[in-house]
């Protein structure tokens, strides 16, 4: 019986160090159910493989996964700030790059503190 009871107080601070901790995974705030939810990730596949993995401004083959320069993008043609729509016709997959180059572009043409327009 004693025995019993050693093991299981030896046992027991590996138990308290399994337990999972809640503060990694807390939701990101303003991403609602479009970007970032799985309905957006689910779309983001369809484009992707839709396109090929391929960018649509220069033609190189993506990779999906994030953080590489090659990595691809789901783009909005028209920027949603113009007007555009999120339905697959105004949705192509580009590459980091690009998009990179491209929100660069856009935020010259759209300054976000304009005025008088
Ligand atoms: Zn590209």
């Amino acid at each position: 019986m004693e025995k019993i009871m050693a093991k299981l107080q030896r046992l027991k601070p590996r138990l308290q160090t399994l337990k999972p901790t809640h503060q990694i995974t807390s939701p990101k705030k303003n991403w609602g159910n479009s970007r970032g939810g799985r309905a957006w990730r689910r779309k983001r596949q369809q484009i992707f493989k839709r396109d090929n993995y391929t960018c649509q401004i220069c033609n190189r083959i993506g990779s999906p996964e994030k953080g590489k320069d090659s990595s691809l993008e789901l783009d909005h043609i028209i920027n949603i700030a113009s007007g555009g729509t999120e339905t697959d016709s105004n949705l192509q997959t580009i590459c980091h790059t690009c998009h990179k180059q491209k929100t660069q572009k856009e935020s010259q043409l759209f300054p976000k503190n304009r005025r008088g327009a």
